[in-house]
């Protein structure tokens, strides 16, 4: 799976040479740091992850994740470590490791899981990749390999470390890059010797990447409908077959450490501990439906162009042109009490209009916008910068072409972003309510169609429903077993 490795860390790993030895191997490997350097790492790195996904505000999951994960831990090749495991808040379907032993696993992967086995194995497939140091490995490599690389970072006084971020670097460079085939083979290998350690079943490293895989061939029917490209989602599938026999061996060979038994398979108290769990965008961090943004606690509705895909994180949101070719990203601030949105633009933030600037005012809300340029790590970035101010808020929208000269092919719509800032209406203001997983029991008349009927999935329900149930592409469910719908 992937892990994430924010730029900072890239530059820093390009001065360490330190040697250490190998846990797994036992080897001596120069590129690695030092333990304490790894756990240094990982603390530094810690709370801006939690500061980019959110954690899921739920205790007692929470505690059941790390639970699951310490278990793991204690049979590792590196017990001696101090284990985080975590929930995040996000949509997304991810699972990674930084140095030093912090593992994370998004609530957008654990919808998808069916046992307490599948949980460990995701989790331990992650402590693989700490425990035979593959992080520190790949950093080194990384780190040579995008030398030069430019990072569209923005570096606007006033934003705090909101600003600072990603701009045109997150999924296509090393950075979210997966590990390669070898150091994914290892990571399953050492995940099922630590699954049948712990007592769990190691062939849920199989199913895990069963649940992978599944999504993968979803996105690509669904690129397919919609007459859209479909980009290898997840760098795990290219070199990692559910079929591959290099897998099925060592997961075979861990297996035969486990005690002889049926396998459990779906798991009702697993399945239980997911009930309210939330699918898709959570309320407080606002809703994507179709290529709007609704916020229920800030009271606001905000418009993105057709086609721009929109991510959102605890911080920001961030609206991505196709192929990457724009960007904006939309940040919130408590509104000053004697600063116009044109002098938050040229005081607060520091920015000098290239031109004149222009009125965003609408009824009770002021607003202004200018080109600019945007001071950035890799340097200047040519774009608009908006300011709306609504009740006690002020909203700031960044909006950078990636080609310098393409300003003009995207500024309308990165003004009709930020004009298009308003409160939701009564109807919308339902829209903005997340939506939840609730068990039912399957009888024998229970059909996957019939339930995406009455399901609250917008799009792809039976499609979503069957992966939600690993009954993908178009399996039934038996009489008995217990189901996720969402509502
Ligand atoms: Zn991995």
């Amino acid at each position: 799976m992937n892990r994430l490795l924010p730029p900072l860390l890239l530059l820093s790993c390009l001065l360490l040479s330190a040697c250490a030895t190998n846990p797994v191997s036992g080897r001596q490997n120069f590129v690695m740091m030092s333990t304490d350097k790894e756990v240094r790492t990982g603390a530094q790195m810690h709370p801006q992850i939690v500061q980019q996904y959110g954690l899921y505000n739920n205790q007692a999951l929470q505690k059941y994740v790390d639970r699951v994960g310490q278990e793991l831990a204690r049979v590792s090749h590196r017990p001696e470590l101090n284990y985080r495991f975590t929930l995040l808040d996000s949509p997304v379907i991810n699972a990674f490791a930084l140095p030093g032993g912090y593992i994370y696993i998004t609530r957008g992967l654990l919808i998808y899981l069916n046992s307490v086995d599948q949980l460990a194995a995701v989790l331990g497939h992650e402590l693989g990749h700490v425990t035979a140091r593959h992080s520190v490995q790949q950093q080194a490599a990384a780190g040579a390999a995008n030398i030069g690389y430019t990072i569209g970072s923005i570096l606007v006084p006033g934003l705090g470390s909101a600003g600072v971020s990603d701009l045109f670097n997150v999924v296509s460079t090393g950075i979210l890059r997966g590990y390669g085939r070898d150091h994914e083979l290892e990571a399953d290998r050492l995940g099922a010797i630590y699954l049948a350690r712990a007592g769990y079943e190691p062939e849920a490293m199989i199913d895990v990447i069963r649940v992978l895989k599944d999504q993968d061939s979803f996105a690509a029917e669904r690129a397919k409908a919609e007459g859209r490209e479909h980009q290898g989602y997840h760098g795990l599938f290219s070199t990692h077959p559910d079929n591959d026999d290099r897998l099925h061996n060592v997961v075979g060979t861990a297996a035969a450490l486990a005690e002889a038994g049926p396998r459990k398979g779906l798991d009702k108290s697993f399945l239980s501990r997911l009930d309210g769990l939330v699918f898709g965008d959570s309320s407080h961090q606002g809703i994507r439906r179709n290529n709007s943004f609704y916020h229920k606690s800030l009271d606001i509705r905000v418009q993105f162009p057709d086609q721009w895909t929109l991510e959102n994180s605890a911080k920001q949101l961030t609206a991505r042109a196709p192929e990457g070719s724009a960007v904006m990203i939309m940040l919130s601030d408590t509104r000053p009490e004697n600063l116009t949105p044109l002098q938050y633009i040229t005081n607060t933030m520091k920015l000098k209009p290239l031109a004149g600037h222009q009125s965003l005012d609408i009824k009770n809300s002021p607003g202004a916008s200018i080109q600019t340029k945007i001071p950035s790590r890799s340097g200047i970035q040519v774009g608009r910068v908006s300011v709306r101010y609504l009740g006690e808020t002020a909203y700031i929208f960044l909006g950078v072409p990636k080609d310098q000269n393409q300003l003009s092919t995207y500024d309308s719509e990165f003004l009709e972003a930020a004009r298009s800032l308003r409160r939701l209406t009564p109807a919308e203001a339902k829209l903005a309510a997340p939506l939840q997983v609730h068990l039912i029991t399957a009888n024998s008349h229970t059909r996957i169609s019939q339930l995406a009927e009455g399901s609250a999935i917008t799009n792809y329900p039976e499609a979503q429903l069957r992966l939600l149930n690993q009954l993908y592409p178009d399996r039934e469910p038996v009489p008995g077993q217990t189901l996720k719908i969402i509502r």
